[in-house]
């Protein structure tokens, strides 16, 4: 059966989406959720990035111990040999990277304003990957950024060239939205067969496609030949109208018509774990989940008008496609409406013990109490709104992870 792979990109494309951000405690939980899932890779960061540095050490240390496992943690830079260097010595123990360079005449004429001919961004990406190789990467994706705006017969030269220097994956990047389901697989199809390596397929919703380009990509990577790797976003979010929905993506795969029972995801995803993961995303963005969201928005599973609700109750596959609990709705929840005690930046003992207690969390003595309090108080820095549950159970489980996590000194 032929595979399809979900690399999630929401800690790099998500992150770097205007107006919204992660705290690095937060999106630690992501990578967590993910690996939960069944996800095969997450792109989990920067690792040029100052700031990042310490929170990409400590989730590769969750990966050694076994932690987030068996779940793939690798870097986005750019496909510059400065940047390679300048990420193995800010993250040492970084294994699997992606480099990236634009490859179309756009962004040849527009960005790098005239002064790189195609040549020069094939030995760019050649050095960098070469860098990245003697710097003992165990992975190496290559991404074309705009690559749905550059001529195919460049993009089949720049991936051989990719392929012949030990790429282990092309991305073909639609990065501004701009292929349809029928373009993207003519191109995902004619690079699988003449460039005969896995095909990642990146794609952005600027015309609401996102999703169903997905889906077109992969079978034209798997149609020429090659395992196909599709990048998602928790809830979709990303740069501009957003990136590909993981859930609505793994719905698709998993459920549409001509694909449910012919692709297999690798590894098997938990689709259960969908609620959980889309609202803590949404709550941690502080973006709302839309009431018309595939598998997680309020009205997924709602039936209102006579024929429909008629139809639902005899046999609910009248009227729905797959099963609420098939992503992980169903349970009851229980609201507060009355007193509420939460984590916060000032928080003391006695609020703190009250939390932890009601979720039957016990400390051997008042010392360790009050340090994890200290770091709760600490993520609340940085995340500014009320700590959920797992996070504070993961706060009280690894508290030197997050003791890392939360160290930002800026450099001298
Ligand atoms: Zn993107």
């Amino acid at each position: 059966m032929a595979k399809i792979y979900f690399l999630d990109v929401t800690n790099r494309d998500g992150v770097q989406t205007a107006n919204l951000g992660l705290s690095k405690l937060e999106k630690t939980m992501i990578n967590m959720y993910l690996n939960e899932m069944g996800v095969f890779q997450s792109e989990f960061g920067f690792p040029t990035t100052r700031h990042e540095s310490l929170y990409l050490q400590a989730n590769l240390e969750l990966a050694d111990m076994g932690i987030l496992q068996p779940i793939r943690l690798e870097g986005w830079i750019r496909a510059v040999v400065a940047d390679v260097e300048k990420a193995f010595k800010l993250v040492p123990n970084i294994k699997h990277l992606n480099v990236s360079i634009s490859t179309s005449d756009q962004m040849l004429q527009g960005k790098f304003q005239g002064k790189k001919s195609r040549e020069d961004i094939v030995s760019m990406m050649v050095d960098a990957l070469e860098a990245a190789r003697a710097h003992g990467a165990a992975s190496v994706g290559v991404n074309a950024e705009d690559a749905s705006r550059t001529e195919i017969d460049f993009l089949v030269r720049f991936g051989l060239a990719a392929k012949e220097h030990g790429a282990d994956r092309l991305r073909y990047c639609d990065t501004l939205g701009y292929d349809n389901a029928f373009t993207i697989y003519e191109s995902a199809k004619a690079l699988a067969e003449n460039v005969g390596i896995p095909i990642e397929l990146h794609c952005h919703s600027d015309l609401g496609m996102a999703v169903a380009n997905s889906l077109a990509g992969a079978k034209g990577a798997i149609d020429g030949g090659q395992d196909a790797y599709i990048n998602t976003t928790v809830n979709g979010i990303g740069e501009r109208a957003g990136n590909a929905d993981l859930v609505a993506t793994v719905l698709a795969v998993t459920k549409s018509k001509g694909f449910a029972k012919k692709y297999q995801s690798e590894p098997p995803i938990d689709l259960t774990k969908a609620w959980k993961l889309s609202r803590f995303a949404s709550y941690a963005f502080r973006v709302p989940i839309p009431i018309n969201q595939p598998g997680v928005g309020a009205n997924a599973f709602a039936h209102s008008s006579g024929i429909h609700a008629d139809g639902v109750l005899k046999d609910p596959e009248n009227y729905e496609l797959y099963s609420f609990d098939e992503v992980g709705r169903g349970e009851t929840e229980l609201v507060e409406t009355g007193r509420e005690i939460c984590s916060g930046e000032y928080s003391g003992i006695s609020g703190f013990s009250h939390i932890m207690g009601q979720m039957e969390v016990s400390f051997d003595d008042a010392r360790q109490a009050e340090e994890i309090l200290e770091l709760v108080r600490y993520a609340n820095v940085e995340a500014q709104k009320p700590l959920v549950e797992d996070e504070l159970l993961f706060i009280a489980k690894y508290p030197k992870i997050v003791k890392k996590l939360l160290t930002l000194v800026p450099p001298e």
